[in-house]
């Protein structure tokens, strides 16, 4: 096994870090190619102790993906795709090798042969994420409110458990008891940010895509219509959704000027309408509808809407077709990229800062109460902030963008502030994106203890010398016992 190891020189340094820009070391890296490899490699690590951190894509915002220490396992040479099949319910199945990127995917299930032309729903905007990585993390995308959670969309998965025993698992087997709940035990291990085991093969549920999709992009110069608006998406969003309104995000001001100072990160800013520089922030609201009548509905709901809040509908942007909204993705894309190239640039003065982003989901809390939350936060701090996200539950993302390693630590602090407080209310910390390393302390401090005891139970039982993505989620078994 040692001889397929390479060590981790010069040439593999890009290997020790991931989208967050958190900085690991390992000692060694391993490319395995079939899930042979990685249970030889599981076998070999449990009899040599060495400890091991998954990677797929690294496009993780959390460093899940970063080593720390030990060994790397890379699965981007496992990125094939088998053949269509259909389940018992006539579900469309597809198995696929955990290292397939979504953009392979999607190229894949264009090649596939089928009565209805199908997509799979989890979408979390950056293509070169790997199905592996997306599901471990639980990396949802835009879409979310429509199609769930991104376990909905898995129907099987093998696992290579510590010792290279694998363990094939389809949904509504096996059920497992984590915090006083009962869940799938599939959901354990595909949900688990790898500190289970790996998975080595997935079988995705495809669906048929939507006839018709829209895009539409609402701008506005005044919170009140804003808040206004958003408002009034919300009390209609049984409606809506029924018509097939599909995403509901709202991008700040912070976000749309550093998309304009980045705008070489996306060539959809190009194709993007101007942006008026009284502009406050944008909506941007998705449609997936079987029939045109829904779709021109919708379209004509929302203008409604728009108008009523004060929002000049005449100014919004609209597309219709897989291209159009493929390009309107493209640019609410951009915010998270405009956000990693402004952090890539902050690191040039001060390498020590990572990524400092947060996902808390706020419940029903009203809009407006959540957005002048966390500006309030962030200006008393005296720290930037990058933030959008979510509508609908308000699940807001907060990018703090310190300039200095001072601002970084109180940017910290206010993080663990937001996350007490919200520990002591209704909402919790989102998984979304995964707790990886960064959030760990987080996480740690708003998990119901009965939650962390079954964690721990769960990882003694199938890792119990803790071997795989040490540091991920849970803390690192202490060195000396
Ligand atoms: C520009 C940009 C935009 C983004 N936008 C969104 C968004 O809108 N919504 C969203 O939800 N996310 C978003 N993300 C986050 C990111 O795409 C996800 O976290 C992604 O799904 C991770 O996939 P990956 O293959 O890169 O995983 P990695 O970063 O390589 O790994 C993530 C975690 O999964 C584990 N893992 C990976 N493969 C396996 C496996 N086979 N078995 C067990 N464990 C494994 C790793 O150990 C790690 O803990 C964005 C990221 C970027 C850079």
């Amino acid at each position: 096994m040692e001889e397929k190891i390479y060590t981790v020189d010069e040439k593999y340094q890009d290997y020790l870090s991931d989208e967050s820009r958190l900085q690991g070391w390992a000692e060694g890296i391993f490319f395995p190619e079939s899930e042979a490899d990685i249970r030889e490699f599981a076998a070999w690590a449990q009899r040599s102790g060495a400890a091991a951190t998954i990677q797929g894509g690294r496009t993780g915002l959390a460093g899940g993906a970063v080593p720390a220490g030990g060994c790397l396992l890379n699965l981007s040479r496992m990125s094939r795709a088998g053949e269509l099949s259909r389940g018992c319910g006539g579900e469309f199945l597809l198995e696929v090798e955990p290292g397939i990127s979504l953009l392979q995917l999607r190229q894949e299930i264009k090649r596939l042969k089928s009565e209805a032309e199908l997509f799979w729903p989890p979408d979390p905007t950056e293509a070169s994420a790997s199905v592996g990585g997306i599901v471990s993390s639980g990396a949802r995308g835009i879409c979310a409110p429509r199609y769930g959670n991104t376990g909905r969309h898995v129907a099987g998965a093998r696992i290579v458990l510590a010792g290279g025993r694998v363990m094939e698992l389809r949904r509504g087997e096996q059920l497992v008891s984590l915090g006083g709940e009962k869940m799938d035990l599939l959901d354990l291990f595909i949900g688990g940010e790898g500190i289970f085991g790996v998975l080595s093969g997935l079988t995705l549920q495809l669906q048929p895509r939507p006839r018709h999709s829209w895009g539409f992009m609402f701008y506005f110069e005044q919170k009140k219509a804003l808040y206004a608006f958003v408002e009034k998406l919300k009390r209609s969003r049984g409606e809506l959704m029924q018509l097939g309104l599909a995403a509901a995000e709202y991008m700040d001001r912070s976000t749309l000027q550093l998309m304009e100072e980045h705008g070489e990160t996306a060539e959809s800013l190009n194709t993007a309408p101007p942006l008026d520089p009284g502009v406050l922030a944008a909506v941007y609201l998705e449609a997936h509808c079987g029939e045109e009548e829904a779709a021109l509905e919708i379209a004509g709901r929302l203008a409604d809407m728009a108008a009523e809040s004060n929002c000049d509908p005449d100014r919004a942007w609209a597309v219709s077709g897989e291209s159009g909204v493929e390009k309107m993705r493209d640019f609410r894309h951009a915010a998270a990229a405009a956000v990693n190239f402004h952090l890539v640039k902050a690191r040039l003065s001060e390498p020590r800062l990572t990524g400092l982003e947060i996902y808390l989901e706020a419940g029903d809390e009203d809009f407006a109460g959540v957005v002048e939350k966390y500006e309030a936060g962030c200006y008393s701090a005296g720290l930037k902030a990058a933030i959008y996200g979510h509508i609908l539950g308000s699940r807001l993302r907060v990018n703090l963008l310190p300039e200095s390693y001072a601002q970084y630590e109180q940017g910290r602090r206010l993080m663990a502030q937001w996350a007490r407080e919200l520990a002591g209310s209704r909402g919790k910390v989102d998984r979304q994106h995964g707790i990886g390393k960064l959030k760990r302390e987080l996480f740690l401090q708003m998990a119901p203890g009965a939650y962390l005891e079954d964690l721990h139970r769960l990882k003694e039982h199938y890792d119990p010398a803790g071997l795989w993505n040490r540091g991920t989620l849970l803390p690192p078994p202490r060195e000396n016992g």
